[in-house]
């Protein structure tokens, strides 16, 4: 999908397991950005990789021409298809500091992030080629430049990407989506984060990885929700406690919390469960 003359968008359908032969049906999207060379936002999973090589050839171009990938974070449907990407090009490969580690090992992310199906996602570790941080300033094309922005929250590593060239801002998964399955470690952070996106001034386009793409005044609002979404769940969890006992374990915690959040599953993976105790610690 054509954004505008530079970026387009494209989506990737997956099935995450939670375990049991049950499947959610999810989707995320990555981004490109065409130039002489193109930068690709978030590689989507392994099963899809073929799918975004084959639109890459739709619109004339070759999946052989990614100069470099930008990782907005660790999780399996961003890093999924990236070493496919490393396969059928040179590119290289930027991520955040604090997520490197489950980009380059993702066994290791296996073991502390467990997702039952996560080696269908994944196709396997790469070498993060440079460190990103606040305030960066990437070259991804000749006289084009993306600037970085720590967004941390969803993950301790996350990142967003601001093309002021066009107002274009890439927010990963930094941004929640309301009345899907939440998924952060710090629901402080998580808002800081978007606050700080707020700041940012005339914005034409947000491209998150959970919404459709954003323009306009939807831009603001879809920020202003996802902080609401955190605080609903916030007080969601302040509600629960008082009523709970505190050895109620994280997993029924979260069920419960889902359930008045009006999303209905009798399963809960741990990094669901994760984003419901992250309230509990505050
Ligand atoms: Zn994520």
């Amino acid at each position: 999908m054509r954004i505008t003359e530079t970026i387009h968008a494209f989506k990737h359908p997956f099935r995450l397991a939670l375990g049991e032969g049950q499947y959610a049906d999810r989707s995320v999207y990555s981004y490109l950005l065409i130039g002489d060379t193109i930068c690709l936002i978030d590689t989507g999973v392994s099963s899809t990789s073929l799918l975004l090589q084959g639109y890459l050839k739709e619109i004339g171009r070759s999946p052989d021409e990614i100069s470099l990938v930008l990782l907005t974070h660790a999780h399996p449907d961003h890093i999924g298809g990236c070493l496919a990407i490393k396969e059928v090009s040179s590119s290289l490969v930027y991520a955040h500091s604090a997520d490197k580690p489950w980009i380059e090992n993702v066994e290791r992310q296996y073991q502390e992030r467990p997702i039952p199906n996560f080696f269908e996602l994944v196709g396997g570790s790469v070498v993060v080629n440079r460190e990103l941080k606040e305030g960066d300033i990437v070259s991804w094309d000749k006289g084009k430049t993306i600037r970085v922005l720590e967004t941390p929250g969803h993950s301790p590593g996350s990142i967003s990407f601001f093309y002021e060239k066009e107002r274009i801002l890439f927010t990963g998964d930094a941004v929640p989506a309301v009345g899907t399955l939440p998924i952060y470690v710090n629901p402080q952070t998580s808002i800081e984060s978007i606050r700080k996106l707020q700041k940012l001034s005339l914005v034409k386009h947000l491209l998150s990885s959970w919404h459709e793409p954003m323009s306009g005044d939807q831009v603001h609002a879809t920020m202003e929700e996802g902080i609401h979404y955190i605080q609903k769940i916030d007080e969601i969890v302040t509600d629960l406690n008082k009523t709970i006992p505190p050895e109620t374990s994280g997993a029924e915690l979260g069920l419960r919390a889902l359930e008045r959040l009006g999303i209905k599953t009798n399963k809960i993976l741990p990094m669901v469960r994760t984003t419901f105790e992250s309230h509990r610690k505050k």
